[in-house]
């Protein structure tokens, strides 16, 4: 059981031995990005965002085959718990163990995702937990200001913004846990790799398949592209919609609000005001109904005893953090009292 001092701050301390100046980075490249990183980020989000909206008309001219739509749903899913489960409940808040197997798998699937690498995705959602919507997080949507306007600029921030800033998490302070494990490190150094086998397997399979080019063009197309975009904004949208709207039926010092209708997309990510009120839960969708197959999954790997000490939470545990404000938000009620 941990106490509620892990709500506020639940990123494993760097220790004087952790820092020091011989442990090799997490990723490649220092604390800084460069302006080749910033054009390269760039055209990973366009590229893919347009693929997006190509398909709208692709799909009503040629259909899309059984195969092109199973590898479009079987490459996100996997890329999508790898984030979930791996990079963000296991690597960053340690809401189970992992057997060594399980827990490689996780960091090569979340790699999948395009999401940056492991420790540097880990490093960012730390930083985002110890300063969440103030002065520090890394990707707050109320960075501007609480204005109409304000609150647009900072969506648009909190959704891509925030990756192009030159500064970057220290991944030393924020992730040491991490780099100190050679083969996580290795991995999280190999994401360009990573990235190259996301992107060319739906289209090996697809021409595999087929015996076609067409059907690795079709397969990369609705597999890797469509895919990658999709999982992309589905992803961001956590950091903006979910800090923006929905419902605040647990307390918590920020804006993260419960949204329904990202639940199966996000795989239950976006219950996450719950996850902000007890950051270290193996499970987000506490309540009857609240679809979470991230923790479904996590059941699973411990029945399985791949994984355990899973950090499920008790009902006085999820009551205890209950609001009983009638706004149903903390933040909400300090604000209308000072105005
Ligand atoms: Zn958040
Ligand atoms: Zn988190």
């Amino acid at each position: 059981m941990t106490t509620s001092s892990d709500v506020i701050d639940d990123a494993p301390k760097a220790t004087s031995q952790d820092t020091s100046a011989s442990q090799p980075a997490g990723t490649l490249g220092g604390d800084r990005k460069g302006s080749a990183e910033q054009i390269a980020l760039l055209l990973f989000i366009i590229v893919p965002f347009l693929a997006l909206i190509a398909a709208v008309p692709l799909a009503w001219g040629w259909g899309v085959s059984w195969l092109d739509l199973g590898l479009l749903v079987f490459f996100y899913f996997l890329g999508c718990h790898g984030i979930t489960i791996g990079f963000h409940r296991h690597f960053t808040h340690s809401s189970f163990k992992a057997k060594r197997p399980l827990k490689i798998a996780l960091a090569i699937a979340g790699s999948l995702a395009v999401e940056g690498p492991l420790v540097r995705w880990v490093a960012d959602h730390r930083k985002h937990h110890r300063f969440s919507d103030a002065e520090g997080d890394p990707h707050s949507p109320w960075r501007y200001g609480e204005t109409v306007p304000a609150l647009m600029k900072g969506l648009w921030w909190a959704h891509i913004g925030w990756m192009f800033d030159e500064e970057r998490t220290p991944q030393d302070k924020y992730a040491p846990d991490l780099i100190k494990d050679r083969t996580l490190r290795n991995i999280s150094r190999q994401f360009i790799l990573w990235t190259v086998v996301s992107l060319a397997l739906p289209a090996l399979i697809g021409g595999l398949v087929t015996m076609s080019w067409w059907g690795a063009f079709t397969g990369f197309f609705w597999g890797s592209l469509v895919r990658v975009a999709l999982l992309h904004h589905v992803t961001w949208s956590i950091n903006s919609i979910c800090h923006a709207v929905g419902k605040r039926p647990f307390r918590s010092r920020d804006r993260s609000g419960n949204v329904w209708w990202l639940a199966i997309l996000s795989c239950g990510e976006s219950w996450h005001n719950l996850h902000h009120a007890d950051p270290t839960s193996a499970r987000h969708g506490v309540e009857r109904g609240q679809i979470d197959s991230s923790a479904r999954l996590i059941r699973w790997f411990e029945l399985a005893g791949w994984a355990y000490d899973v950090r499920w939470p008790s009902r006085s545990r999820i009551d205890s953090r209950r609001n009983t404000g009638a706004d149903g938000s903390r933040r909400g009620r300090e604000t209308a009292e000072a105005a």
